[in-house]
């Protein structure tokens, strides 16, 4: 079903329109295949990259697209709706993009972010280690000052694009500006010592290689720090609270491609000598997963909205990745059982849908952790009754 969309403005209705146009020609054809191959679609991304895609939310001056998030965001889902895997590296690229655009020297947003979201570069993004997930202040992996810059050692885990990926934002304990300081550097697979280990063997998402990265003693030059020294857990947790929306939006699409082939579905199969669409029990299931999937596409545009608009959006982020992403699992569990034992093989893409919907309820901080965020805003924010 082509989605209704509400956009501000008719240039982000052609640059929909774009979108849809080049996902139907690029990216549906092959998804199937490389998911089951395990394969990365690089040069996916260089078409995309080529049609100005992995740039859009940054300004116009540095070679970005201008576009505000919620056309940024809504450009992602109908990425994912054709292709989940492109659309996660997509919001991926994003994220690792921004603690330069945000937090970098001028000299870095002159030199190297034009480059970085021009669109021939792809980004990852390392701030989780094997024992450092939800509590990243954890994370051991250092760098430690040295004649002209850094020495980095230790390993990155979890790491999207790991292995493919022409630059890796890096959050590093930076033992020389305090015993828990953290900072954030921009390195490159060139450096010596950078080592990607093979990509994990995952349940789902497989088009997607995610991977370890180790630091063995890697010579890191000055100009590689971004932001202040100290300052880069909170430069990695404000680009978090951005790459929510985008994980939302990408979950979103996700959602809304089982809803779709389940709805083609129940209106073709006969049981009981008419279509199950026309059974109240599957009409109701299929309802539900509609209200679902809208709900997740109001949630993450009232989020990106108060961002566009210079409003604090965290808590709004935090509900938005709850909300799309609990919604990505139910809805793409609930079309397998629309379509029954149809629904169990691979001959259909529904099961494949289930199994990459699970992975949204866990990175980018999970489900429990956003509970944990909304809590915390509630509290901080209630206002204690006078006496
Ligand atoms: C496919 C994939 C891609 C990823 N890509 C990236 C990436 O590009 N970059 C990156 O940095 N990381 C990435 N990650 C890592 C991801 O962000 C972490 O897996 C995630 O944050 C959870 O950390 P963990 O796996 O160590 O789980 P843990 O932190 O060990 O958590 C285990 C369980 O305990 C729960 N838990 C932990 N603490 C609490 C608490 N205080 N209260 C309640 N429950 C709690 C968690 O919710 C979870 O259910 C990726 C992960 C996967 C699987």
């Amino acid at each position: 079903m082509r989605v209704e969309r509400e956009l501000p403005t008719e240039e982000a209705a052609d640059l929909l329109a774009l979108t849809r146009e080049l996902a139907d020609a690029e990216l549906a054809p092959k998804a199937a295949a490389y998911e089951r191959e395990e394969r990365f679609p690089r040069e996916v991304f260089r078409v995309l990259g080529d049609a100005g895609l992995l740039g859009l939310p940054f300004a116009e001056e540095v070679g970005g697209g201008g576009q505000p998030y919620e056309v940024y965001l809504q450009v992602l889902e109908e990425l994912s709706i054709r292709w989940a895997s492109v659309a996660l590296g997509v919001s991926v690229h994003t994220l690792a993009c921004s603690p330069v655009a945000n937090f970098g020297t001028a000299a870095q947003r002159r030199d190297l972010l034009p480059e970085l979201v021009g669109g021939s570069l792809l980004g990852a993004y390392c701030l989780s280690e094997a024992h450092a997930g939800s509590d990243p202040a954890a994370m051991r992996a250092s760098a430690k000052a040295a004649d002209g810059g850094w020495v980095a050692s230790g390993e990155k885990a979890w790491v999207t694009h790991g292995g493919q990926a022409d630059f890796y934002t890096t959050f590093l304990r930076t033992p020389d500006d305090g015993p828990r300081a953290i900072s954030c550097f921009h390195l490159t697979p060139d450096l010596p010592g950078f080592a990607p280990a093979p990509p994990e063997q995952k349940m789902g998402l497989t088009g997607s290689h995610t991977a370890a990265v180790r630091l063995d003693d890697v010579a890191v030059p000055a100009d590689r720090l971004v932001g202040e020294p100290g300052r880069g857990l909170g430069i990695a947790l404000s680009a978090l609270d951005s790459g929510r929306l985008g994980v939302s939006a990408v979950a979103t699409g996700l959602a809304q491609s089982a809803l779709d082939v389940a709805v083609d579905y129940a209106v073709q199969r006969e049981a009981f000598g008419r279509p199950i669409a026309e059974h109240q029990g599957v009409q109701f299931l299929l309802a539900d997963m509609a209200a679902a999937v809208e709900s997740a596409r109001a949630m993450y545009l009232v989020a990106a909205r108060r961002r566009d608009a210079g409003k604090p959006y965290s808590r709004q982020a935090s509900i938005a990745k709850l909300l799309a992403t609990d919604a990505a699992m139910k809805v793409t569990t609930d079309a397998v059982q629309v379509l029954g034992g149809a629904g169990y093989t691979r001959d259909h893409p529904a099961e494949r849908y289930m199994r990459e919907a699970k992975v949204f309820q866990i990175f980018e901080g999970t489900n429990q952790i956003q509970r944990m965020v909304i809590g915390r805003h509630l509290t901080a924010e209630a206002v204690p009754p006078t006496a």
